[in-house]
């Protein structure tokens, strides 16, 4: 099935990774640590980039922030991640940056927010010396716009100037303007400022899925600059999952989109890197990037009224994830492996022959066998009380005779 085709847009070098351009869309998250809490956030980035996230943002709020910055750096090298990190500056940015240099020296990127770099006069300077200092490093930007903090200026500008129109627009319509204004803006400042259109990202995010898709849709079609995908403050749980993947997955389908993040409000004592396990799924589904073998599960009905096929999915889409790093690095074109673990005999052997690897359990009912089919064959029978670590040896045999090794590939 042909992939949508992309929007153009300038590619962006983040570190190691290409943002933009003809780069697959890239996974990235945010800290919630204190990032003076060096320890803390050093676990946290490292959590986030061993589940996949390829950039990590941290908050550089106060001077022992921004101070942490180049030791998170450090003790993220000497565990041998090398992850890009990008600082989130809002109100006093210019200023961090100035009396702790080494923390943009750390940065790969920074992420300034046009809304709050300061007031009246003092906008204009601080926004120029935080753009400075990034073309002094060679540093990318990421001019991020939010609607909880949108430019009050810009928006009474607009709304006047909305005022005398011989038909007004609807008020959100100009609040949706002033958004898309504010980031064209600020980037045609930064580039006047001498900071090259290749180091310059731009995101608009908002909390409606509706607003999002409109204001990207328009941002798009005005820039060439690469777009940071995110529905702000989506929310904790499914509600944030499925808010964030209904706007992205809309604005991916039509090329738009270089970076996303999913910003899920983490269950208190959750854990952080659901957000990565979200955005890679959202790619993966859509068929845009392959990250992890998939597990296709039915999802359970009246024939299945134990609750054992489903500790069996839960079980085989855990090592799988948990086995993934290890075979990435031996076998190639693992990521894109499917297995199928289905409930009963009504679709279970014939999903499972669409699998590279599946297992059809039994149902309510049925003989006590669960078969298992590769590349489409039935090769084996399992019964008995093993059966979950007898399929999981077998995906482990599958994967080492179907994909190739790295260094036979070579
Ligand atoms: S495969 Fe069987 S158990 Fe699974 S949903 Fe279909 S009928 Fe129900």
């Amino acid at each position: 099935m042909a992939l949508p085709p992309r929007r153009s847009s300038i590619p962006v070098q983040v570190g190691s990774v290409t943002i933009g351009g003809p780069a697959p869309v890239v996974v990235q998250s945010m800290t919630n640590t204190d990032t003076a809490d060096v320890a803390a956030t050093v676990r946290q980035v490292a959590d986030l980039a061993r589940a996949g996230s390829e950039i990590v943002r941290v908050t550089v709020n106060e001077r022992e922030a921004a101070a942490a910055v180049p030791r998170i750096r450090d003790a993220l090298a000497a565990l041998g991640i090398e992850v890009p990190l990008v600082g989130d500056f809002h109100f006093n940015g210019h200023k961090l940056l100035k009396d702790e240099p080494a923390c943009a020296q750390a940065l790969a990127k920074l992420r300034i927010n046009p809304g709050n770099v300061g007031r009246g006069a003092k906008r204009d300077t601080q926004f120029a010396e935080m753009i400075e200092i990034a073309c002094r490093l060679g540093k990318s930007v990421r001019i991020g716009v939010n609607w909880g903090s949108l430019d009050q200026d810009l928006l009474t500008r607009l709304m006047d100037e909305n005022s005398h129109r011989k038909a007004p627009w609807d008020a959100m319509d100009v609040v949706r303007e002033a958004i898309v204004v504010s980031a064209l803006d600020s980037a045609a400042r930064a580039e006047e400022l001498g900071l090259p259109a290749t180091s310059i990202i731009l995101s608009a995010k908002v909390s409606g899925v509706q607003d999002l898709i409109s204001i990207y849709r328009n941002l798009a079609s005005r820039c060439r600059y690469p777009l940071h995908l995110g529905l702000t403050e989506a929310g904790m749980g499914s509600k944030g999952i499925v808010g964030s993947s209904a706007a992205l997955a809309v604005l991916l389908q039509e090329g738009i989109g270089d970076t996303i993040r999913i910003s899920l409000t983490p269950e208190p004592g959750g854990d952080r890197t659901r957000e990565v396990v979200v955005a890679q799924e959202l790619l993966q589904t859509m068929g845009l990037r392959a990250f992890t073998p998939m597990v296709v599960a039915c999802p359970g009905c009246g024939r299945t009224t134990s609750t054992y096929f489903q500790e069996l999915a839960q079980s085989i889409q855990s090592h799988l994830r948990e086995r993934m790093p290890a075979w990435r690095e031996t076998y190639v074109g693992v990521e894109e492996m499917r297995v199928a673990v289905m409930g009963c005999v009504v679709n279970g052997p014939g999903e499972s022959k669409h699998a590279h690897i599946g297992i059809s359990l039994p149902g309510t009912g049925e003989r006590p066998i669960a078969p298992v089919y590769e590349d489409g064959e039935k090769t084996v029978t399992l019964k008995g009380e093993r059966i979950a670590e007898e399929f999981q040896e077998l995906v482990e045999n599958y994967v080492a005779r179907r994909f190739a090794r790295r260094e036979e590939a070579r």
